[in-house]
């Protein structure tokens, strides 16, 4: 594990998705492993997409700006628009080097949900992630992460991983600079974007999916609802 002799500073917390759009499922987990962490600063990334990937997507400008609602309701977050910058397609790896270079003292704190988790050997460069940061892991959909596991191999994996990095006690986190995964306890809310977008199309409310900004800001700009490619 990456450990330092002198005194770290207070972790930050890192929060990347696609985010279209963002949604209760994304906040409230978080919220909760924040508290549970003690991590009292979130950047939320939202990733770029190509514009032209999907109509039934909403822009990076678009989905920044709900990200950006989100920020105002819940000043533990704050927007990092890295990502979107960048103006190419997204890899975790590279935000968490920006980011280590911009914060050199500062443990980094991952923010995923389980379902990220089984499919993390998937991601570019995924060993070189834990020499960037720790995982904080929310649950998804109320399932024990080794209910959700593919393949036995994945299983595997996951479980060596598990074995060599997993945490039991969140000051862990604050005591190195990356390398551990802390699994928080959260409470599984069973929303997901594709869900929202798959509503909005059919004109049903999302009001009870998302905060009340980031619904206002779907109703204003009418986003996912007609000719969508769903
Ligand atoms: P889509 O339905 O379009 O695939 P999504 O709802 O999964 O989108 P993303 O923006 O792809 O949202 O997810 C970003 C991160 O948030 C991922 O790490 C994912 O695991 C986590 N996440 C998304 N929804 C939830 C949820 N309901 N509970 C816990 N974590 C979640």
């Amino acid at each position: 594990m990456a450990k330092c002799g002198k005194q770290l500073d207070t972790p930050l917390g890192i929060f990347g998705g696609t985010f279209d759009p963002i949604h209760n499922g994304h906040i409230f987990p978080t919220l909760e492993a924040a508290k549970i962490t003690s991590i009292n600063k979130i950047a939320l990334t939202p990733c770029f997409i190509p514009s032209h990937k999907n109509a039934a997507t909403a822009s990076s400008q678009q989905r920044l700006r709900m990200v950006k609602e989100v920020c105002k309701d819940y000043p533990v977050f704050y927007p990092e628009p890295l990502d979107i910058n960048r103006n190419k397609p997204t890899y975790s790896v590279d935000t968490l080097s920006e980011l280590r270079a911009k914060f050199p003292n500062t443990p980094l704190c991952f923010f995923i949900g389980t379902d990220s988790l089984i499919s993390i050997f998937k991601w570019h460069k995924w060993q070189n992630l834990f020499e960037l940061c720790h995982f904080v892991v929310c649950i998804r959909n109320g399932e024990a992460v080794y209910n959700q596991v593919g393949s036995a191999e994945d299983q595997l994996m996951l479980n060596n991983l598990l074995q060599q990095r997993q945490v039991q006690d969140p000051i862990n986190l604050h005591k190195a600079l990356a390398g551990h995964i802390y699994m928080a306890n959260t409470s599984p809310l069973n929303i997901s974007s594709s869900v929202i977008r798959r509503m909005l199309s059919t004109n049903q409310s999302v009001e009870k999916l998302v905060p009340t900004s980031v619904n206002q800001y779907l109703r204003q700009h009418k986003l996912y609802q007609q000719g969508s490619k769903l």
